[in-house]
């Protein structure tokens, strides 16, 4: 005999979270059922991270990507209100409602631990115009920073008020979900199952070969996306502080003379850490940083990003991209750094001379060559991107800059929906990463909150 719910939630992310948190505000008396791979918040442990093991061991759940609060939860926390990048939520509900949306999470965000925190904005900001004189594009955004602690404490405060409201199933991976004669959805996991009128599917990017399957099994049509790739900098906080001190996080767009790529600065973290990325046992790099000024450091980081795109005949973008990062990890062990001015001599970073580099390394990686990992064309975007950097922020093209590899951004493939977020099943919607609309905290919140006011009839 199969369980019942009104509602069954796939995944505890920000999606799967804002979704849940609205649906109860909204009628209390639903029974809202959230199914979740990782753990608790408070038992997610990365054992890097507890100082267990110096680099990925692979844990067969990663604490990092999966859990209460998903991928986000030991981010930077920088919650981005903008429809220039992070997603295309608003090409689904428009433009007008994705801010509204996303501005209304911070308010949620803010009620539970945030207060306090500051809003960095690009409006009026000067950089626009030394970014454009030097063949450079500052994107428009409001920038929340939480900062890798203060969200944390968000999360919790939010979890605390959700618990006793919602069932939540941690430690549960869903296996599959069918559709049953009486038009619900069967959640099936664990050899048990769970009819509810309504699913909603928020697996991010974790659950991206999930969603795969189970959109081929339901013969809901799909479409490939992009994939990123490229390298996180890291250098002396101080060759960066005028911008990050007024912006915080500048998204710069770059368009390559050579091939006329688009190269992008992504993910932005002063005074930050460099840290490992698991994706499906794959290990690439990240970043963020901290609010409490004890734990920041004196180097800031940010990723330099390319987007590919393939159609036709190969559609496989991620499997491109994970490819790549797996050549990293052979090559490597793991992520390999490289300091810039190696790069350029075309020779590889050994530990002499990263030990007499004056860019103290915040992540134990493996000195390296990304010359023979990178493809040329990519390589030669990043390069020639760090020396337009250069002429907005000296210092950015120095010998010791450090360069960690890969950073790849995996794209879902997007999933054929409506404008509200649904499927071709009524009652069946899929939000967040997951859905390849979003990548971003703040869309994929806010596809949350969407979904559930469509669900309550309160739009
Ligand atoms: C290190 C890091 C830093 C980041 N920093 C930022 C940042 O500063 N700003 C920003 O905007 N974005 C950032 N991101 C991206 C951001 O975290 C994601 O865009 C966001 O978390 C997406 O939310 P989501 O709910 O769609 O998916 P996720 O957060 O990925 O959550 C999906 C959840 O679903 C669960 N799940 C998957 N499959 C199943 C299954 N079959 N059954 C049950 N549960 C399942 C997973 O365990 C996971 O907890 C960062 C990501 C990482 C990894």
């Amino acid at each position: 005999m199969s369980k019942k719910a009104d509602i069954a939630i796939i995944g505890a992310g920000p999606g799967g979270i804002f979704a849940a948190y609205e649906l109860v505000k909204l009628d209390p008396s639903l029974k809202v059922t959230v199914f979740e791979a990782g753990f608790p918040l408070s038992e997610r442990q990365c054992p890097i991270n507890t100082g267990k093991v110096k680099s990925c061991i692979k844990c067969p759940t990663c604490a990092i990507m999966k859990g209460f609060g998903g991928a986000g939860a030991f981010s930077d926390g920088k919650y981005n209100i903008t429809n220039d990048f992070g997603g295309t939520l608003y090409e689904y509900i428009g433009k007008e409602k994705a801010i509204e949306l996303m501005k209304y999470v911070d308010g949620i965000n803010m009620a539970n631990g945030g207060e306090g925190t500051h809003m960095f904005s690009t409006a009026g900001s000067s950089f626009k115009k030394l970014c454009l004189q030097n063949k450079l594009s500052l994107l428009d955004a409001s920038v929340r920073h939480l900062g890798t602690d203060k969200n944390y404490v968000v999360l919790g405060n939010i979890y605390d008020q959700l618990k006793d409201k919602v069932e939540f199933l941690f430690h549960t991976p869903v296996e599959s979900v069918d559709v049953t004669e009486d038009k619900r959805y069967r959640v099936i996991y664990e050899g048990d199952t769970l009819d509810a009128d309504r699913c909603i599917i928020s697996v991010g990017r974790s659950g991206s070969k999930w969603m795969e399957s189970l959109c081929e099994k339901l013969s809901i049509p799909t479409s490939s996306n992009r994939v990123d790739i490229g390298v996180r900098v890291e250098l002396p906080a101080v060759i960066f502080s005028h911008l990050t001190d007024e912006l915080y996080e500048s998204k710069i767009v770059y368009r390559t003379s050579k091939f006329e790529d688009r190269v992008r600065t992504f993910c932005m973290n002063p005074n930050g850490i460099v840290v490992n990325e698991n994706t499906n046992g794959i290990v690439t790099v990240n970043g963020h940083s901290f609010e409490d000024p004890e734990r920041k450091t004196d180097n800031t980081n940010f990723a330099l990003l390319v987007a590919k795109h393939f159609s036709e005949p190969f559609k496989d973008s991620n499997g491109y991209g994970e490819s790549i990062a797996r050549l990293s990890n052979m090559l490597g062990g793991g992520v390999i750094v490289q300091r810039f001015g190696d790069l350029e001599r075309g020779r590889r970073t050994n530990e002499k001379r990263l030990n007499e580099s004056t860019v103290r390394p915040t992540l134990a990686a493996t000195p390296g060559d990304l010359s023979l990992v990178l493809p040329k064309r990519i390589l030669d975007g990043i390069i020639e991107m760090v020396h337009a950097l250069d002429k907005i922020a000296p210092g950015t093209a120095n010998d010791d800059t450090l360069l960690y590899g890969v950073e790849v951004k995996f794209y879902n493939m997007e999933v054929k929906l409506s404008g509200r977020l649904e499927t071709n099943y009524p009652g069946l919607y899929v939000i967040g990463d997951g859905s390849g609309v979003t990548h971003s905290l703040s869309h994929a919140s806010a596809s949350g909150v969407f979904v559930a006011r469509e669900i309550a009839g309160t739009q």
